[in-house]
């Protein structure tokens, strides 16, 4: 099959090998994938990752439980052990055994086929498109902050880095009521939130110690810093980074202002994919370019542009 392979360099290969599902796993046909900025930290060495890269995409189900047979599905990252304390838990998302597709040991979907876990399967609604589809599991991290953390509608709330993340970040606060603003320096961006009626101000023009919650997207290291600068006393930051290098910043700030630090990772998929059944978020203004899954070493350049919103793969025709 083709796979877009990165083992210390990125290439585009014809001849990767398909797996058979076993017990429990189903086979399926990727249609799209969308490029994510973990893809691009995979490359430059996180989690020294060497297979298939790929976890956000829709697919169709071709070999599995035949109540799946036929199914546009999407997929959980993380390929849970089962019988951990987490997983009896009923929280495989922080399973001490797990591996995480097109992430840390556990091939990707930039490629015509993923063999993946039934369990980590949900049934996307007819009205899903599969560009929309695509966002599921970036959304999904979204709506995570809202697990994380409670936002009051009285809530000054800021979400730092409208990148891919942090505008999603931001659609979903919006539907709290809190009185939202995203600094942003460029353009693009400032239209979306505009679009969809949240404030957006200039970068570095909010003033210090205001806000009840802060969530950092920006995914570099001074990110955290800025957030402890906009967090008022006894206010609350959400980490949605993963930082290249170790953040410095004035921790003596939490302990004297008593600010809660809470970190937040993978999401609901059930919903994620109600929130766009129901049209109360917008995916496909964030679709910056396309390529065919041939042209992905291409893609993966294209998306490490500075600035540059979601960049999605033809994987394959449905
Ligand atoms: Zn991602
Ligand atoms: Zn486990």
């Amino acid at each position: 099959m083709r796979a877009l392979i990165y083992d210390g360099s990125l290439r585009f290969v014809r001849d990767a090998a398909v797996a058979q599902p076993g017990e429990g796993e189903a086979l399926l046909r990727i249609l799209k994938a969308g490029i994510c900025n973990t893809d691009l930290e995979l490359m430059n060495g996180y989690m020294a990752f060497s297979d298939i890269l790929g976890h956000e995409f829709v697919a169709r189900v071709e070999a599995g439980p035949d109540d799946l047979i036929a199914q546009r599905v999407v997929c959980e990252i993380n390929v849970a052990c089962g019988d951990c304390d987490f997983c009896a838990a009923g929280v495989p998302s922080q399973c001490r055994r797990r591996r995480t597709i097109g992430i840390d040991r556990y091939p990707g979907g930039f490629a015509d086929y993923l063999i993946a876990p039934v369990a980590n399967l949900h049934r996307v609604p007819d009205n899903v498109s599969d560009d929309e589809a695509v966002f599921v599991e970036p959304l999904a991290a979204a709506l995570q902050v809202t697990e994380a953390v409670h936002i009051s509608p009285r809530d000054r709330v800021v979400v730092l880095g409208p990148g891919k993340l942090g505008l999603l970040v931001a659609q979903v606060l919006k539907l709290t009521g809190a009185d939202l603003v995203v600094p942003v320096r460029r353009e693009k961006q400032a239209r979306l939130l505009e679009r969809w009626g949240i404030l957006a101000v200039e970068a570095g023009s909010l003033p210090p110690g205001q806000a009840d919650v802060v969530v950092d997207c920006t995914g570099v290291e001074d990110g955290f810093a800025t957030a402890l600068e906009l967090v008022r006393p006894r206010g609350t930051i959400v980490l949605k980074s993963t930082y290249h290098g170790l953040p410095q910043a004035n921790l003596t700030r939490v302990a004297v202002d008593e600010i809660r630090v809470i970190g937040s990772r993978c999401g609901p998929f059930d919903a994620a994919l109600r929130l766009l059944e129901r049209g109360l978020v917008d995916v496909t203004s964030m679709i910056e370019k396309r390529y065919p899954l041939e042209r992905g070493v291409e893609a993966l350049q294209a998306a490490a542009e500075q600035g540059m919103l979601k960049v999605l793969l033809d994987v394959s025709e449905d």
